[in-house]
């Protein structure tokens, strides 16, 4: 029961973190960690932790960007400078050829957050009835555990459909496009179904991440993963 924690304490813990948010601004909270600087190449998979403290260069993506075809979820959504960007710049490209538009729900994550949804996930899968030994590596193909999320590097992205679900992303034309153009602008759908053995990860057509247009492009064209790609760099 590695993550294992009581929800009452949970609870204090999402309570006391709510509370210094409000009462610290976001410079004195980040001044009180250290930065961590992210290589937009990093790899954070079931196999190589994210580093403990809070990733250098995030920027809050509605404060960033203007872009009519880029609909977020909500105001407080953090992510890397040079990834933000980026995605303006593929859902300006995706409504000149008037599809779209995209919607974000997810971009980066804290360890404390991931925390959360982990467990969550874990308590789904038990109440799906499998046995309690199991259910935390079936939860972590899924859900990243705390601190293996490539969430927490803050170039991963969540997209939905319409109906605000990420399994109806697959079926949009935001999708299809992005799966035939997103390279160009340095994203990649970062575990393709044929992939999960590598990645650790099922398929998740919602999940991209920003890689940069040359490494994006170049997986794109030779048909790698991100593993499969940095393995070949090295
Ligand atoms: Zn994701």
């Amino acid at each position: 029961m590695r993550y294992a924690l009581s929800r009452p304490t949970k609870i204090a813990a999402f309570a006391l973190a709510a509370l210094l948010a409000v009462s610290l601004c976001s410079c004195q909270r980040h001044q009180a960690q250290a930065k961590i600087a992210v290589d937009k190449l990093m790899l954070v998979n079931p196999w190589n932790a994210f580093p403990q403290g809070t990733p250098a260069g995030l920027v809050n993506i509605a404060d960033s960007i203007q872009c009519e075809n880029l609909k977020l979820k909500n105001d407080a959504m953090l992510a890397q400078g040079e990834a933000v960007e980026a995605l303006a710049r593929m859902a300006e490209a995706m409504a000149k050829d008037q599809v779209g538009p995209l919607r974000l729900v997810s971009a980066y994550r804290s360890i404390e957050y991931q925390q959360g949804l982990y467990q969550n996930k874990v308590q789904r899968v038990i109440a799906s009835g499998t046995p309690e030994d199991d259910a935390e590596d079936a939860a972590a193909r899924e859900v990243a555990r705390p601190g293996y999320s490539e969430h927490h590097t803050g170039y991963a992205f969540d997209f939905s459909g319409a109906d605000g679900t990420l399994d109806s992303f697959y079926q949009s034309d935001a999708y299809r496009w992005v799966a035939e153009h997103g390279a160009q602008y340095g994203f990649i759908i970062r575990y393709p179904e044929e992939k999960s053995s590598i990645t650790g990860i099922i398929y998740e057509p919602w999940h991209l991440r920003y890689v940069g247009p040359e490494a994006a492009q170049a997986m794109a064209n030779q048909g790698l993963c991100l593993e499969e790609y940095l393995k070949k760099q090295s």
